[in-house]
């Protein structure tokens, strides 16, 4: 198996109702913002979540026979380890 990172970026949308006693509109909307920022609607949150974007980027990470870490980006053109030049094995690059 090879190994990989992958950075997940999920954007979530929530949209659901809460009581507020409150002298204007000002105040119980700035009530219900702070419920929210103080994680007091937590579970509301989660429940109502739904996912709206999703992004998987996946970077592919290598082990040199010498031990050196590195990702894919930092493979040489030549496809070897970037600090002792080791070529990588075939098998651990997409044909
Ligand atoms: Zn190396």
């Amino acid at each position: 198996m090879k190994q990989f990172n992958v950075r997940i970026n999920v954007t979530t949308e929530a949209y659901f109702d809460t009581d507020i006693e409150a002298d204007s509109h000002e105040e119980a909307e700035q009530i219900a913002n702070n419920l929210v920022w103080n994680d007091e609607l937590t579970d509301d949150l989660r429940q109502h979540a739904e996912i709206i974007e999703e992004r998987y980027d996946a970077t592919q990470w290598f082990v040199c026979e010498c031990g050196h870490g590195f990702n894919e980006n930092q493979m040489t053109d030549n496809e070897e380890c970037p600090a002792c030049e080791t070529p990588i094995p075939d098998d651990q690059l997409e044909e």
